[in-house]
């Protein structure tokens, strides 16, 4: 178990079998990215910090406080939750929890798949544990990211989506806090195959009635979005705009609210 800080780390999308009800469930995965900062102990006469290095997925996760890194249950939906400071899987089915040791392969193997596609992003804000498992990726792992995106874009929503072609969707809506753009992602997939999935990014103008535009243009039909973070006042001012701009162009204020 090591000490881990890190703004570099990512959230992956997944399915994998409940162990409790029998049902595929989805949830997500958590990858470090090499500037996760690792220590085995720190003291006031050892203070040894060293990089991770590489990609490396989280097989356990126990938080160093009970205030700590609470958003990541808001950020990933409620699919991962902390149980006693421990981050655990919760099935959307029966509520029942899974580790995420479980999960890691199939993590990495997404995050790879999709980095390559430039479908994964960088949550870039910082967690902190005070024990974690960490699975390394294998040396050589090069991905290259965030050039769709780039990094001064923060998710401030996320949801669920439609498309008549390729079915059930996931969205997020991401802001550009300097410049005040906003961008949306979507990824589609059928359940159970994790090879269907794809990716779609564009970055709109200032007008959320741009991107509401590019939604339609590209067939795509808004069903569900949260906002991400509800103690954040930037984000929820952000998700208000959103939802405001949405109304405006004629979603259903019900459609434009989880
Ligand atoms: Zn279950």
């Amino acid at each position: 178990m090591s000490e881990v800080w890190s703004m570099d780390w990512y959230l992956v999308p997944l399915q994998y079998d409940c162990r409790h009800c029998g049902t595929q469930a989805d949830g997500y995965g958590l990858v470090l990215g090499p500037n996760t900062q690792v220590s085995q102990g720190t003291t006031a006469e050892n203070w040894d910090v060293d990089r991770l290095g590489t990609y490396g997925a989280v097989c356990g996760w126990k938080r160093a406080g009970p205030q700590r890194c609470e958003f990541i249950t808001a950020m990933s939906e409620g699919r991962l939750r902390f149980t006693k400071d421990e981050l655990l899987l919760a099935c959307e089915h029966c509520g029942g929890r899974t580790g995420l040791g479980a999960v890691a392969p199939t993590a990495m193997e997404n995050f790879v798949q999709w980095g390559s596609l430039r479908a994964m992003r960088n949550e870039r804000r910082m967690i902190v544990a005070k024990g974690a498992d960490i699975a390394k990726f294998h040396d050589g792992t090069v991905i290259d990211f965030d050039r769709a995106i780039g990094p001064s874009f923060a998710v401030v929503a996320r949801g669920a989506c439609h498309n008549d072609s390729r079915g059930q969707g996931r969205i997020e809506i991401l802001l550009d806090l300097a410049a005040g753009h906003y961008a949306w992602s979507t990824m589609f997939g059928n359940r159970g195959s994790q090879k269907a999935w794809s990716t779609l990014s564009a970055v709109s103008g200032r007008q959320i009635a741009t991107m509401v535009e590019q939604l339609a243009l590209a067939e795509i039909d808004l069903t569900s979005l949260g906002c991400i973070d509800d103690a954040g006042p930037v984000c929820r001012f952000a998700f208000e705009q959103i939802v405001n701009g949405l109304m405006a162009s004629g979603y259903a204020c019900d459609a434009g609210r989880s």
